[in-house]
């Protein structure tokens, strides 16, 4: 059995769409695969519709999250994408403009400048708010005298004093969050040092008394010495160990397949899921 549990499709950053994700899956030789597409649910139905007879469809998704100040994903797997208080949180990480916003003239009002929500989105005026809108006021103000004086370490720019960071969840919440779903959680690319700081092997370690089933060990972002270090983690934390391509389609070289999951592992996931079965393929359209 041959078992890819991270892929992804154009429903966010890949290249195949859902229904050409699930056929080329079928035609590499897979059992099993994974839609895990970035905070989304949105490829599913038509992966379904296209599933091939002999390919199992696990359904889930690729959360981002962040914690310490350092960007994460997490694979939730075969929660229930309907349960509402997940569903909120997946739009918020899409769409957090308006969060955002309102929490950048807190800060400013905090510093004493009188902007107001209502003027910020009267400068709007019907378009989706964003920090250019928040300049705008304070240009109004007088506080500054054109908009990119406001996107200065004094205001509005990255790391400035009146800055909000875009929303990812606190893995501690995804956790409580997926589980309440009826979803597995498992840490995807946990040592993947190029893309920037990784998580301490202490705080995986919390993660794993909060609920975490378990990481992804079988990565192209981790070399022979990561892997056996994340195994021996694994075993230490009694977690899961997967393995998958996380297939971007052409926008990566990696194929599907390339890493899989032990068929006993997969078993397992779906034994503690609640929110969702996988789906068989009977064919497709
Ligand atoms: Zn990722
Ligand atoms: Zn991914």
């Amino acid at each position: 059995m041959r078992i890819d549990l991270h892929c992804h499709s154009t429903a966010s950053d890949g290249t195949d769409t859902p229904a050409g994700l699930v056929r080329n899956a079928a035609a590499a030789g897979l059992d099993v695969v994974a839609l895990t597409d970035h905070d989304t649910t949105r490829g599913y139905a038509e992966a379904v519709a296209a599933l091939p007879e002999g390919l199992t469809l696990v359904t889930g998704a690729e959360l981002s999250c962040r914690v310490d100040g350092i960007s994460m994903h997490m694979l939730a797997y075969l929660f229930d994408p309907a349960e509402p208080a997940l569903l909120a949180e997946r739009e918020l990480v899409r769409d957090d403009r308006v969060p955002r916003a309102k929490a950048m003239v807190a800060k400013l009002a905090a510093l004493g400048v009188p902007v107001t929500w209502e003027q910020v989105e009267r400068i709007a005026a019907g378009g989706s708010v964003g920090r250019p809108h928040v300049a705008t006021a304070l240009v109004e103000l007088g506080v500054v005298p054109t908009v990119s004086d406001a996107f200065t370490e004094e205001w509005l720019a990255d790391g400035g004093r009146a800055f909000v960071e875009k929303h990812e969840t606190d893995p501690f919440e995804a956790i409580r969050l997926v589980k309440g779903a009826g979803g597995v959680c498992v840490f995807a690319h946990p040592a993947a040092a190029k893309r920037g700081r990784t998580v301490p092997e202490s705080r995986i370690a919390e993660l794993a008394e909060a609920g975490l089933d378990g990481i992804e060990v079988d990565h192209m972002d981790h070399d022979a010495e990561a892997r056996e270090r994340l195994r021996g983690l694994a075993k230490d934390l009694d977690l899961l160990v997967t393995g998958s391509s996380d297939y971007h389609g052409s926008r990566k070289t990696v194929s599907l397949g390339a890493y899989t999951t032990d068929p006993e592992v997969y078993g397992e996931i779906t034994r503690r899921a609640t929110g969702a079965f996988p789906v068989p393929g009977t064919g497709g359209v």
